[in-house]
């Protein structure tokens, strides 16, 4: 069961802080930050009152030397710490997107001296009931006062999982600093096994995987939640995998899925941890027919617009950095945009060079090789890469 509020946590301030999710059909996920302030009970005390002064509350706000544990408001709602990029509503984004404050400093990375006791496991075992995976899917964090780090907004639009605030698109912080992220999922205790209240398990039973993972921007396995998963369920009905179900499929993935699915990947002839029912790209293309998940649509005239942009106009104009962004990603997948640049959401010259390669490598050359998107071209990019053009 998804978890709204924890039981373990004391509830600060009045119990609401935000409302509903503007993309509740994208992938569940959980921002870090600090406090920027020192730990135990007063500075909990002190801060818990400022941000609601501030009214820029986050969900949870945690003591790493205390296990302290607060909750200002339901999981399932907005909180109000991360700032808007652009028209999009960064505190809305996912089918949760649980914020996290933690009484520490970003200069002085918390997990290399906490305490984190069950008020902590509990916390990630509440993450971990809306399906958000135990990965980072924006990468590495920023390690000093740096702005080294990854704010891809396709990332964050598709991707679930854990971010830290230095990683969310149109936010300019560097918090949770360098925290060791491999020590803050451990701590949070074994993912693939159920709280049993401290029973020790006395002979390995086969368990059932809660893994989860992420296909075509949407998630799948233990805890995943839409239509797709509904779909799934259906299709593994139609195909003669629903012996699991008790009340058919529905669109939260349980273990049930997970068993049923497990039958269709070895009906397949996968093996071992491969028909561990946790969907694979393969097997899902087989059961649906096709791969899904909602393609990204590229409007060309906004490109060409983008591209044509005065480099001078820094303010004002057209940028569209949306559409941007996915071409810059396809065309780093390319092997042609470095990284640093790639998803930046700015047609640049640097963009502009790797998209007239692209270009030459379709055949063009001359003037058609000028680094301003044509349809042709955008269309054989997006084949490869996921997204359609509207011309
Ligand atoms: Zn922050």
């Amino acid at each position: 069961m998804a978890e709204i509020w924890i039981k373990e946590a004391e509830r600060l301030g009045d119990g609401s802080i935000g409302g509903a999710m503007d993309s509740p059909s994208a992938p569940p996920r959980a921002v870090w930050h600090t406090t920027e302030s020192g730990a135990g009970d007063a500075a909990f005390n002190a801060v818990a009152s400022y941000l609601i002064r501030v009214q820029s509350e986050p969900h949870i706000l945690y003591d790493p030397m205390t296990d302290r544990l607060g909750q200002y408001g339901p999981l399932n709602a907005s909180a109000r710490a991360l700032r808007n990029d652009g028209s999009t509503r960064t505190n809305r984004t996912g089918r949760v997107c649980i914020q996290i404050e933690v009484l520490a400093k970003a200069g002085k990375p918390f997990t290399a001296y906490w305490r984190p006791g069950p008020n902590f496991r509990a916390l990630m075992r509440a993450l971990r009931s809306w399906g958000i995976p135990d990965a980072w899917p924006a990468g590495a964090l920023a390690s000093s006062y740096s702005d080294d780090v990854s704010r891809s907004r396709i990332t964050w639009a598709t991707k679930g999982g854990h971010y830290g605030h230095c990683h969310v698109p149109g936010n300019d912080h560097w918090d949770p600093g360098a925290i060791d992220v491999r020590a803050l999922l451990t701590a949070g205790g074994d993912n693939s096994i159920p709280s049993t209240g401290g029973e020790t398990k006395a002979t390995p039973e086969p368990s059932v995987s809660r893994a989860t993972t992420t296909i075509g921007g949407l998630v799948y396995g233990y805890g995943a939640h839409g239509d797709h998963v509904t779909a799934v369920g259906r299709a593994l009905v139609e195909k003669g995998h629903g012996a699991a179900y008790r009340v058919g499929p529905g669109p939260t993935w349980s273990d049930a899925d997970t068993v049923n699915y497990a039958g269709w990947q070895r009906s397949l002839g996968f093996t071992g941890s491969d028909a561990d029912g946790v969907p694979g790209e393969t097997s899902l293309r087989h059961l649906m027919g096709t791969l899904p998940g909602a393609q990204p649509v590229v409007d060309l005239s906004n490109l060409i617009s983008a591209a044509r942009r005065d480099p001078g106009l820094r303010q004002g104009g057209t940028t569209h950095p949306t559409d941007v962004a996915v071409v810059e990603a396809a065309l780093r997948a390319e092997g042609l945009l470095s990284s640093r640049y790639a998803a930046d959401g700015s047609f640049g010259s640097l963009t502009k060079t790797a998209y007239a390669a692209w270009q030459r490598r379709c055949g063009y050359s001359g003037s058609g090789a000028d680094g301003i998107p044509g349809r042709a071209s955008l269309e054989r990019l997006g084949a490869t890469h996921g997204f359609t053009v509207k011309a």
